[in-house]
């Protein structure tokens, strides 16, 4: 099945009074998602992985021993990690349901902990990458960052919140402050319905 760039779940300018600009939008999901898509599929193309789920790309291509992964991983995983993330934001409410509420506080003992937690991750990431709030294999929940397009399939993870800290997630809006980028993410920005509903 080939790789397609799916529209953003709000406007362009949605998040813009939250601080996530039109022109954030404009060249991170059409320029930079898009090209993953249309990477990702030039690269697929003919091989083994042609016809085959967006997932069993993901953990199929994944390599745990080399130092840098290879394109059609790198393509395939930045597609996913980038619908996921759009999914994760959104214009309306930050209220957060009370059920990921109290998981957030059984495993890190408070919201703000958990939060705290995260922007770390966020922040210590060297290099391009991401930070996620997981459900781990035993059941946890659990703060982790991966580097580049590397994301928790890769360690049989469930994703719940992912956050892009790559560069042109936030240069545009935040300069060189990523961890002004990152706070304003978990305050404003996150979708906390949608990771609810991904517990
Ligand atoms: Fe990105």
């Amino acid at each position: 099945m080939a790789f397609e760039l799916p529209d953003l779940p709000y406007a362009h300018d949605a998040l813009a009074s939250k601080g996530m600009s039109q022109e954030t939008m404009e060249y991170h999901h059409d320029i930079h998602h898009n090209a993953y898509v249309v990477n990702g599929n030039k690269l697929i193309a003919g091989t083994e992985w042609e016809g085959k789920s967006l997932e069993d790309i993901i953990t199929g291509t994944y390599d745990a021993s080399a130092v840098a992964q290879n394109g059609i991983f790198n393509n395939a995983s930045q597609h996913w990690n980038h619908m996921q993330f759009w999914e994760m934001m959104g214009a309306g409410s930050n209220d957060m349901p009370s059920e990921l509420e109290a998981a957030l506080k059984e495993s890190f003992g408070s919201v703000d902990a958990f939060k705290d937690q995260f922007s770390a991750a966020g922040a210590g990431q060297f290099g391009s990458g991401w930070c996620w709030l997981v459900k781990d294999t035993d059941g946890g929940l659990k703060v982790t960052k991966t580097e580049n397009g590397v994301n928790p399939l890769c360690f049989g993870q469930t994703a719940l919140l992912g956050c892009d800290v790559w560069e042109h997630s936030y240069y545009i809006d935040f300069r060189n402050k990523r961890p002004a980028y990152l706070a304003n993410f978990l305050d404003n920005l996150v979708n906390w319905e949608n990771v609810a509903s991904r517990l």
